[in-house]
């Protein structure tokens, strides 16, 4: 894909998850590997509104080098691309149900959404919650750094997910399917739920090449 159709994609993105509701006002944040380095939604941007003109360009260090100032967010992303080199893209949202759950003092950290479907297995994984630092704060990459080589997505404690995919469209449909079976954990916290056992997640990971 061209560095101008990714913009593209970025803006169309951003503006299918904000009329969903998906994230409010100037939350959220979008980025993306190119040949050279990556593209990032900017600064206090609202998701729905991007201009492709206008997003952050940052070389491969990460380094500031054209367009608006990038998100303070970003050591999110790079704890995902340093880790994971076929991570293409990564997407921060603060999606109601997910960030719900990552609020639950009796989640298990190391595995915050049970799998319930098949497709939370398939598409996201063990989703593990990262504890709490102040938005922006660089020393949320360490606590990255220790599970992302494992996992695709997090969910930031008190503050919402991160997901990583290989591509733009791959990492926003695996934030659907992790806000979408949040909000089924949640539906059915209470109630006796039938969870998907060891073998039948064995025949998936078999099945899908999960690992
Ligand atoms: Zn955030």
């Amino acid at each position: 894909m061209s560095e101008q159709a990714l913009r593209e994609a970025i803006v169309r993105w951003g503006r299918s998850l904000f009329e969903r509701g998906l994230t409010a006002g100037s939350s959220g944040n979008l980025s993306a590997r190119t040949e050279n380095g990556f593209i990032a939604t900017p600064t206090n941007s609202c998701l729905g509104f991007l201009d492709a003109d206008r997003l952050s360009a940052l070389d491969g260090e990460g380094r500031h080098v054209d367009g608006d100032l990038p998100t303070k967010e970003l050591p999110l992303h790079f704890a995902f691309y340093r880790n994971r080199p076929t991570a293409g893209a990564v997407v921060h949202l603060h999606s109601t149900h997910a960030t719900a759950l990552s609020c639950l003092a009796d989640v298990d950290p190391t595995d915050a959404i049970p799998p319930i479907t098949p497709y939370v297995v398939m598409r996201v994984g063990k989703v593990p919650v990262v504890p709490y630092t102040r938005p922006g704060s660089p020393e949320v990459a360490p606590l990255i750094d220790a599970v992302a080589p494992n996992h695709a997505a997090v969910l930031l404690q008190n503050h919402g997910p991160v997901v990583s995919g290989p591509s733009l469209e791959g990492a926003v449909f695996a934030m659907e399917e992790l806000e979408e079976t949040a909000r089924l954990v949640l539906l059915t916290r209470g109630m006796k739920v039938r969870l998907l056992d060891a073998s039948q997640i064995a025949d998936l990971e078999r099945n899908f090449k999960l690992k």
